[in-house]
């Protein structure tokens, strides 16, 4: 079974596509992949994204620097996402945001970095895409001082975390984790959670649903996702979660339905 699906978080610039990257994408929409967001999380990694968004239809790009690449930015870092966010393929400011994993990742260091993209977005009046990964408390904080739309990109926190970016008017990636064991967490806010902020990302190459662990992820393997999400939910069916995270990406990133 195939659907509409959309993939708003993925990178499809990462080496590991260099032997088939084109191949793989024009497969993807003719498995009814019907649009796709490429993220970069670096200057360079930026760069490709807009021109992989000029090489495809349906691929459209979102720009910024991640967390994990704030220690080891050039001087000019800003005034480079802020070009590159002004092309017409670019249609947000991301994945940014904070990244505590490593007990000694540098806090202020990350947080140089994200807040002036988060002002950027503001000013340019762009969605944001949200890395935040065991930095709930200091994501909350952050946001609430320098307000932002857009979404936490594959969502993986506690749940009252969850409710809490929801009750912030942010929507939510979900995305294969939902197959895994320990997704508890996720799927609680699922249930509950307004559909209209449900967004849907595989974060490919890096997850693939657990039925496929340890593969290349593709943005086609969503359809688990979506099984998984209409059978958590029991409210509705595949066909109408696929559509509906169609309609909130076109919505949030101002994508037209020309395709
Ligand atoms: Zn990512």
């Amino acid at each position: 079974m195939s659907y509409a699906l959309s993939d708003v978080h993925t990178h499809y610039d990462e080496t590991v596509f260099d032997t088939d990257r084109d191949a793989v994408l024009t497969e993807m929409h003719r498995k009814g992949v019907e649009l796709i967001i490429n993220s970069g999380s670096s200057v360079p990694s930026s760069k490709r994204s807009v021109i992989l968004a000029h090489q495809h239809d349906f691929v459209w790009a979102s720009v910024g620097v991640f967390p994990l690449e704030a220690y080891t930015v050039e001087a000019d870092w800003l005034e480079q996402i802020a070009a590159l966010a002004d092309d017409e393929r670019a249609v947000a400011i991301g994945e940014i945001g904070l990244d505590y994993f490593q007990p000694d990742a540098d806090r202020a260091a990350q947080e140089r970095v994200f807040i002036p993209q988060l002002e950027l977005a503001q000013t340019m009046q762009l969605p944001v895409v949200i890395h935040d990964r065991d930095a709930d408390e200091d994501m909350i904080r952050t946001l609430r001082n320098h307000p932002a739309s857009g979404m936490i990109h594959r969502f993986f926190s506690k749940a009252r975390y969850g409710f809490a970016f929801l009750e912030m008017g942010l929507s939510l990636g979900i995305g294969p984790a939902i197959t895994y064991p320990n997704a508890g967490d996720l799927i609680e806010v699922v249930r509950q959670m307004p559909l209209d902020r449900l967004l849907l990302e595989t974060d490919c190459p890096f997850l693939p649903p657990q039925s496929k662990e340890g593969a290349r992820a593709t943005s086609d393997m969503l359809d688990e996702v979506v099984e998984t999400i209409a059978q958590v939910r029991g409210d509705i069916s595949p066909e109408q979660v696929a559509q509906t995270a169609l309609t909130n990406a076109r919505r949030m990133f101002k994508i037209g339905e020309s395709l």
